[in-house]
């Protein structure tokens, strides 16, 4: 029997910024881990629009379609404008539609129906952070609310934009995150919500996420006005267990929830729909430090790391986290902000020797 029939293929995307430094180094510690995957490289971003003309070209689809597994780098969204990304995607009818989206992160969480988005945000031993003992779960609804790219200007100085929350994407993210909660064993879920303000939409995402909760007995549910959610996180993190949030609220308070714990470095995360699921790290392409070899390829190596984990090959992803807890006890080869002075390369290297 030829090796490969039994491994898995993955969609890569190596992005924008430091996303080729950063897949690259998440790739080599895969292969080099003994996990029996093979990647597929495919184009999307700012190279894909340069060299195709749309950054988001149809094969990245295809690819995704036949794989359903994806391991992701940033990909870059300008700032205001009138950029969209355009897809081609075939209805319920069966007839092809032009649909656009906001950024390319947006268009595949939405078209592959990847509604939630798990970002674990730990402390890691030797990593410098004001905290300690944090051990926090983020779910964040990913395809509704202020994302769905409906903006428009009513006249030069006046924008709207439409939030959108559904009991059905409410209900399928709580259970979602109540089942992953169970799995692991963790007991206290907290809602962050503007509910007194947003009466309606962020009215409707609290009251599902408690009706869903209710057969949960084993799960403590709490709630949280979102700006004092923000407070007492900076207050006292370690208190938390895992947050639901809707899908704005969401992004926000992972990249504050990583620099609780070292920085955007050490954050990964993963989207995952009912078929399909695509694992990247919190942070973004980071263009101030591309191409410099000076990224912290941990998140994007974590991230793998779940997705190791989810399609069932957790040897390869122990020995990847054995190997990275090695090198940062050791302190010798991390990156700068990680308080040590090599590059990414050099870490990346690091942790595949330290695989055993
Ligand atoms: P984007 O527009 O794609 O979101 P951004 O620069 O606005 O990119 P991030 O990429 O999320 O936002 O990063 C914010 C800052 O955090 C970066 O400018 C960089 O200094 C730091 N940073 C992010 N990721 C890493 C990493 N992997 N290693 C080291 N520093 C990082």
């Amino acid at each position: 029997m030829h090796k490969e029939e039994n491994f898995q293929t993955v969609t890569l995307i190596a992005g924008d910024g430091i996303g080729p430094e950063v897949t690259a180094a998440a790739c080599e510690v895969v292969l080099a881990s003994g996990a029996q995957v093979i990647f597929e490289p495919v184009l999307a971003g700012m190279a894909a629009m340069e060299q195709t003309g749309t950054p988001l070209p149809k094969n990245v689809f295809q690819s995704i379609k036949k794989h359903h597994l994806v391991l992701k780098g940033p990909t870059q969204t300008p700032f205001g404008g009138d950029y969209r990304v355009r897809v081609e995607m075939e209805n319920a009818q069966g007839q092809t539609e032009v649909r656009s989206h906001p950024s390319v992160a947006i268009a595949l969480r939405k078209e592959l129906s990847l509604y939630v988005n798990v970002r674990p945000i730990r402390n890691y031993p030797n990593v410098p952070s004001r905290y300690e003992n944090i051990d926090l779960l983020i779910f964040r609804e990913n395809s509704e609310d202020l994302y769905t790219g409906q903006e428009r200007m009513i006249d030069a100085n006046t924008a709207e934009a439409i939030k959108i929350i559904t009991a059905s994407a409410t209900q399928r993210v709580t259970r979602f995150a109540l089942d992953y909660m169970r799995r692991l064993n963790r007991q206290r879920l907290t809602v962050g919500h503007k509910a007194n303000v947003m009466k309606m939409t962020d009215g409707l995402f609290l009251k599902t996420a408690m009706e869903v909760a209710k057969p949960y007995v084993d799960i403590q549910m709490e709630q949280r006005v979102v700006d004092a959610l923000c407070m007492e996180l900076v207050m006292k993190p370690e208190s938390f267990d895992a947050l639901l949030l809707p899908n704005l609220y969401g992004d926000i308070i992972s990249d504050l929830a990583a620099g609780l714990v070292g920085g955007l470095g050490v954050a990964p995360g993963a989207n995952i729909g009912a078929d399909c699921a695509m694992f990247e790290a919190v942070h973004g392409s980071a263009p101030d430090i591309a191409g410099k070899d000076v990224a912290n390829p941990m998140a994007a190596i974590l991230s793998a790391v779940m997705m190791l984990r989810y399609i069932h090959q957790p040897q390869a992803a122990d020995r990847i986290e054995r190997a990275l807890s090695r090198v940062l006890a050791d302190k010798k080869d991390i990156t700068r902000d990680l308080g040590g002075s090599v590059g990414t390369r050099q870490m990346t290297a690091a942790i595949i020797r330290a695989l055993n």
